[in-house]
């Protein structure tokens, strides 16, 4: 089936993803689609019409970006549940971050099925949300970043398939979106904006860095927060929108550039992520949402949840009800922060908003973003 243009907002989740874990002292050892969903469906908010069980990517359709060498790979190490050293150099698995782990290829071929079903039901118009996808560090031939294949990227190229040349992939996760500018570098189908903490891992996406031209860059500073995000979204990311005119967005909403991300020293409240959602929905006859980075149980479940209550313009309310509120109260989390987390992870979605002065190089980036868009008239 395929979406009306003004058919309700789908959920496309998965029960793969509930107890797996890349191992206990992996930042990816806490649950995050689980307690998204668990949290939307105790609010009342997912009836079974508007929910897909993701499918499982084939090998044939992962080949579309992966190299079949790599994807046989990642069936190797799941059936054996270890590596040869061979493919431990050859395709960085179970090295740099990218542990065995028991699902190392079905819930990465899950995640890519996802984003190909939200690809194919948007094909003529409408809104899916994949809070298990947005994989965007995965390269053809090897994992990277906690990555193993990158369902952004396919997702991408299956708009471009059924004909859609005019794509707009926006990223808001802490780290730079590398993978998907990469994989479209030489494709003006596709531009890319990449938002993300200015010297973190993996330490491209420079504001120069433009990818040949579609591609734009807005490395920001730590301590990064909702005013500044603000800034670049009026005064960078609509004004790219406009000039773009895209047939088709993708929003990688990756959840570690929060104030409270082990990963990252950004300052965002989940309000930031929850304005890009509302501002971008209806710019373009087809959105999709990804999930992404996101390393606090909490914080992760709390900020996708609203994501989908934007989506559906549901009021979030400020005390939870008590399922919901069970939800979270149920998690736990091996790092510090999770011995006493604080009373409002527990009994609310929203953040208190994390004001301030828009420093003058964010200010900066969002201009220089600016110049030279494509199909942009230049003054003589
Ligand atoms: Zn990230």
């Amino acid at each position: 089936m395929i979406l009306d243009a003004g058919a309700r907002p789908v959920m496309i989740g998965s029960e793969i993803y509930r107890g797996s874990s890349y191992g206990p002292k992996h930042p990816l050892a806490i649950p995050r689609v689980s307690t998204t969903l668990d949290l939307v469906r105790a609010l009342g908010w997912l009836p079974a019409a508007a929910y897909r069980d993701s499918p499982r990517a084939s090998p044939a359709e992962l080949a579309r970006f992966h190299h079949p060498d790599y994807v046989a790979a990642l069936q190797r190490a799941e059936a054996a549940q270890s590596v040869t050293a061979e493919d431990r150099v050859r395709f960085h698995i179970g090295a740099h971050g990218n542990p065995v782990f028991r699902e190392i290829f079905s819930r990465p071929a899950t995640g890519a099925g996802g984003t190909l079903l939200a690809a194919r039901l948007t094909r003529d118009g409408g809104v899916a949300y994949v809070p298990g996808g947005g994989t965007h560090h995965g390269r053809p031939d090897r994992a990277s970043g906690f990555c193993y294949l990158n369902d952004a990227v396919l997702g991408l190229l299956a708009w471009c398939d059924a004909g859609i040349a005019r794509i707009l992939y926006i990223d808001i996760d802490a780290h730079h979106g590398d993978g998907v500018q990469d994989a479209f570098h030489d494709d003006p189908r596709v531009f890319t904006l990449s938002v993300h903490e200015d010297g973190r891992w993996p330490f491209t996406g420079g504001l120069a860095d433009r990818a040949g031209g579609h591609a734009r860059n807005i490395p920001v500073p730590a301590g990064f927060h909702d005013d500044e995000m603000r800034w670049l979204l009026h005064e960078a990311i609509l004004p790219v929108v406009r000039q773009l005119r895209p047939e088709a967005i993708m929003l990688q909403c990756g959840a570690d550039a929060l104030e409270e991300d082990p990963l990252s020293r950004l300052s965002l409240s989940n309000n930031a992520h929850w304005a890009m959602v509302r501002a971008l929905m209806g710019l373009a006859p087809r959105l999709i949402v990804l999930g992404g980075g996101g390393y606090n149980p909490w914080a992760v479940a709390r900020c996708w949840a609203g994501v989908w209550a934007m989506l559906n313009g549901l009021t979030v309310p400020e005390r939870l009800p008590p399922a919901a509120e069970a939800v979270l109260r149920a998690l736990g989390w091996h790092r510090a922060a999770g011995r006493n987390p604080p009373e409002h992870w527990f009994t609310t979605l929203r953040d208190s908003p994390r004001r301030g002065v828009v420093r003058a190089s964010v200010r900066r980036a969002a201009a220089e973003i600016l110049r030279d868009l494509p199909g942009q008239v230049t003054a003589a």
